[in-house]
């Protein structure tokens, strides 16, 4: 059964988070039932403490490395079971809607793993929003996750929202359907990271909104 095979997959990597949700609240549900969303831990789970920038890049790439390799397990389920399946790309489309062809945050958030923050990224209990994500949307049916709908942030955590250098983020608390701009000026912040690339070759990690997130934080008692 494809399902039991999946999870067999990922019984043997338990520090991986995941989940399925049907697909019919987007444009690709003609084409696939459902989707598989995967949220791999940083490389480095880093606090405001231990904090740099060049760290947070690095944690990122392990991260991208584990969930390339993980990505091409199921897909070798996939493939020998002979189902359809599309993994979307990461990257947004263009620069200017800053849009992935799929929000892997909304279907995580459906999917069970984590709502959106303050600082509209996904959180988890586990490692709070220290995570890097990735979906496979399969057309198969598969036991769905029970969906967050509204956010679990403290409402008087404004961590993140007072930590970021452009203040772009409005400090309103997450509920299903609601728009990002309600949460974040993206264009600031992308903005802002992009103007670090004639010196990086990348755009800045800026990852401060997400190091002092208290969820997930390692417990020094
Ligand atoms: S990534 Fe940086 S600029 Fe963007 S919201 Fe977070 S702290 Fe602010
Ligand atoms: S720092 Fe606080 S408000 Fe921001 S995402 Fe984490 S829990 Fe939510």
């Amino acid at each position: 059964m494809l399902e039991k095979e999946i999870r067999e997959v990922y019984a043997r990597h338990p520090e991986i988070l995941y989940g399925f949700t049907d697909l019919s609240y987007c444009e690709y549900a003609d084409e696939y039932a459902s989707a598989l969303i995967m949220a791999v831990p940083y490389g480095e789970q880093l606090t405001a403490e231990d904090y740099t920038e060049e760290r947070f890049e690095q944690g990122i790439q392990t991260a991208r490395g584990n969930l390339e390799a993980l990505v091409e397990e199921i897909e070798a389920v996939l493939r020998q079971r002979g189902v359809k399946y599309w993994v979307p790309p990461v990257a947004q489309q263009n620069e200017t809607e800053l849009k992935a062809l799929f929000s892997f945050k909304t279907a995580a958030a459906r999917a069970g793993i984590g709502w959106f923050g303050k600082n509209d990224v996904i959180i988890t209990e586990k490692y709070g929003p220290r995570v890097r994500l990735s979906a496979i949307l399969i057309d198969a049916p598969f036991e769905y996750g029970q969906a967050f709908t509204e956010s679990r942030c403290p409402a008087d955590c404004t961590r993140c929202v007072d930590i970021c250098p452009c203040k772009v983020l409005k400090n309103r608390l997450w509920k299903a359907g609601m728009d990002r701009e309600e949460i974040i000026d993206y264009r600031k912040c992308n903005k802002m990271r992009s103007a670090f690339i004639p010196k990086l070759g990348r755009k800045n990690a800026c990852g401060k909104c997400l190091a002092v997130c208290p969820f997930g934080q390692k417990k020094t008692d």
